[in-house]
Formats: C-alpha cells, sequence, structure tokens
C-alpha cells in the first residue's frame, strides 16, 4: 500500500490514513489521498501494465485499498475510447473519440467511484453506508455496498429516473424518496447519519470515490499511447472525475509517464443547472448555489457542489472554459450520437457534443485538435427523457 496521508484540498492539513474521514477536520473542505509515488513506480510502470487485469484496479498501487481481499469489484473501468470518425467528419473533426462509460457496472461511470469508495469503507470498518444521490451514484452504492455485504441506505429526489429507483431496490438498498433536490437529500443523511451510524459516502464528502474516478485520467493516457488529447469535454455535476482526472494528471507526471502539458478542461453543463458555468463566468473561486435547479439530465441536476473550488482551479489553470447547453440541446443531441456512432449515451454525456459545436464555432476548439467527450452514461437508464 503506497498511501502516506489524506490532504486537506483547501488548508493542506494532514489526516492519518487508515481510518475512516469525511472532510477536513479543521476547515470542512474535501479531503485528497496522497501517495508515496516512488514506491509506486517500483513495480507499476508502463511496460508491466500490459497484461493486468482489464478494470480500473489495473492500476493498483496508485489505488488506496491496503488488502486486496477488501477490493470489491464488479467489472469496473478499462472501458473504450471510441474514435467517433463518422460524427467527426460532419464536425470537421478527424480526432474525436468517445470514451463510453456507459458500459460500466450499473451503467454510469458512477461504478468507478462507489468501487473504490466500497472497498475502503469495508476495509476500515464502516458497515451502514448512505447515500444523496441524483440516481447513477444510488444505483452503484447499491451494487457495491450488495457486493461487500454492507448495507446501503439511499436518498433520492422523487422525480428521478425509474431505472435508478428500480436497480436500487432489486439490489436490496434501503430507498428514501424525497421531495426536492439532491441537496435536501443531503441535508437529510447529515441530520439522521449520527444516530443512524451511517458511514455518509457523498461526493467528495469521502476521500476515495475520486480515487476510482482518477482511473479515467490513467486509462485515457494508456490507451492514447501515453499522449493526452487537447480537449476533454466532462458533464460536471459534483465534478468527481474532474477533479479525479486533473488529480490523475499530477500523478502521472510525478511518476514519469507524461509532461506538464494538459489538456484543456470543458465543464459542461445543463441551462437550468449551470453554477460552474456562471461561476466561472464571473471569476469566482467558489460557485453559489443555483437556485431552482432543473434539467432532464437528473447527474447533472447538482446546485452546489462542495468541490466547486477544485472543479473551477482545474477549469482555469489548464486553459479551458465552461459551457452550458440547453435541455432540448442535449435531448436533440443523443439522436445525433446514436445514429452517427451507435451509442445511446445518457442524456449527459449527450451534452457533451452541443458544447463541442459552440467551442467550434467561437474558434475555442480547432477542427485539428484531438479531443475526447465523455458519455457518462446509458440512455436506456432515462427512458423518461426520451418519452415525447
Ligand atoms: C453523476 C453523473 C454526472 C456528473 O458527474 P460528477 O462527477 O458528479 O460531476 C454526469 N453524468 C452522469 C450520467 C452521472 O451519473
Ligand atoms: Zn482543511
Amino acid at each position: 500500500m503506497n498511501v502516506t496521508h489524506l490532504e486537506c484540498a483547501a488548508c493542506g492539513l494532514r489526516h492519518e490514513a487508515q481510518r475512516l474521514h469525511n472532510l477536513c477536520h479543521a476547515c470542512g473542505k474535501p479531503l485528497l489521498v496522497r501517495y508515496d509515488l516512488e514506491r509506486a513506480a517500483v513495480s507499476l510502470t508502463k511496460e508491466n501494465l500490459i497484461g493486468r487485469r482489464s478494470d480500473l484496479w489495473r492500476y493498483r498501487e496508485v489505488l488506496p485499498v491496503a488488502h486486496d481481499e477488501n477490493i470489491v469489484a464488479l467489472g469496473e473501468g478499462f472501458t473504450p475510447l471510441l474514435h467517433a470518425e463518422r460524427l467527426g467528419a460532419q464536425l470537421g473533426l478527424k480526432e474525436l473519440y468517445i470514451k463510453d462509460e456507459g458500459q460500466n457496472p450499473t451503467q454510469s461511470f458512477k461504478a468507478r467511484g462507489m468501487a473504490t469508495a466500497v472497498s475502503m469503507a469495508l476495509e476500515l470498518g464502516a458497515r451502514k453506508l448512505a447515500v444523496p444521490s441524483a440516481g447513477n451514484a444510488a444505483g452503484a452504492l447499491a451494487a457495491y455496498a450488495a457486493r461487500a455485504g454492507l448495507a446501503a441506505y439511499i436518498f433520492m429526489p422523487e422525480d428521478t429516473p425509474r431505472a435508478n429507483v428500480v436497480e436500487c431496490e432489486q439490489t436490496g438498498a434501503h430507498v428514501t424518496l424525497m421531495k426536492g433536490l439532491i441537496t435536501d437529500c443531503g441535508a437529510e443523511v447529515a441530520r439522521r447519519k449520527e444516530a443512524e451510524g451511517w458511514f455518509d459516502v457523498s461526493t467528495l464528502k469521502e476521500p476515495y470515490r475520486v480515487e476510482g474516478k482518477k482511473t479515467l485520467g490513467y486509462e485515457l493516457a494508456e490507451q492514447m499511447n501515453w499522449t493526452l488529447p487537447d480537449v476533454i469535454i466532462y458533464p460536471t455535476g459534483g465534478g468527481t472525475g474532474l477533479i479525479g482526472m486533473w488529480k490523475a494528471f499530477a500523478e502521472m507526471e510525478q511518476l514519469g509517464w507524461i509532461d506538464e502539458r494538459r489538456p484543456r478542461m470543458v465543464t459542461v453543463q445543463a441551462k437550468g443547472c449551470a453554477p460552474i458555468v456562471r461561476a466561472f463566468e464571473q471569476g469566482e473561486r467558489f460557485a453559489a448555489e443555483f437556485p431552482n435547479a432543473a434539467t432532464t439530465a437528473s447527474g447533472l441536476r447538482v446546485p452546489k457542489a462542495i468541490g466547486d473550488f477544485l472543479i473551477l482551479d482545474a477549469l482555469r489553470a489548464s486553459n479551458g472554459t465552461a459551457v452550458a447547453v440547453t435541455d432540448e440541446e442535449l435531448i436533440a443531441a443523443t439522436r445525433e450520437v446514436g445514429a452517427a456512432e451507435g451509442l445511446f449515451c445518457a442524456p449527459e454525456g449527450a451534452a457533451c457534443l452541443p458544447a463541442l459545436k459552440k467551442l467550434l464555432a467561437a474558434g475555442q476548439v480547432k477542427q485539428d485538435e484531438r479531443v475526447v467527450l465523455f458519455n457518462t452514461g446509458a440512455g436506456v437508464k432515462y427512458l423518461e427523457s426520451y418519452a415525447a
């Protein structure tokens, strides 16, 4: 195990690794896992990745679980990076790729984060796990908790896509549907967790979901033969994937695997819930809660993100940007991607396409650049969104 400690992303305070933590004990901001990367590099090399297991645990030395028997796995990660030639040609782009995260267990990239979070919860002795969710985090927690033999307590808005509710019930979770948004569900978990003995695995309120999601960055580099694209377009809710990839790039540079160049990171949000876009445009480091949040892309319906400053820092440090698209645009984009590439995207993933079109039109992405879109889930989980 190469973890040295946990570090507050805001104030830098060190926290001991081998015990359960939520937020920083001093300032209440997210904790990040730090590794002895020199030690990791002894057994983890680009060359010896060949032939390792084809899930995210292939990057074992830079993942936090101490003992192999605590790994809770369902086949998460190592999803295909598809060259979208036909869609690219329609846009005048030669090198357009889609990372298809819909092929994960529970059909979204939430599987990555929950695989590592549940493995660590098991290792560190938590027995009841609770989460507020816009939908896919709930499905993933329910599945991984069942796989680990732990209990899952799930709180979702009552208008969450039906597939998310059914998958949680059918994998044995305790499901509560609430009036309101994910923030209301989060408040309910916070209010009850102490009395109930729940460990809170909310986005970025525990340190290990980011560790699973960061493998997106390792995979991208491995699948692009240890280069990175020019532009990454990422549908952003709580931001774990973007924050995770940014962390992975820094780790890979320290491992000596990549140089200091970074992709321009682009956040996509829905016009009806765009707190990060608004904060980016206004030059703020933190994003105020977005009022009356509404979008059919349920994974983007996150009016307030605790990792807001980490998302915004990465966008700015990478010379990236933030773009909002309408629900009409993202729903129409699903069929465009589907008909061109045979991929039924989640609405969140589809949102990357209208964002890319806007950036091309504004000259912020050039046609000779390598662009990666993240399809973060599978469209089949959102039949309501496509009913009309
Ligand atoms: C949760 C989710 C997102 C947003 O991911 P974050 O890491 O919270 O930014 C995007 N798409 C889908 C399908 C999701 O489930
Ligand atoms: Zn702190």
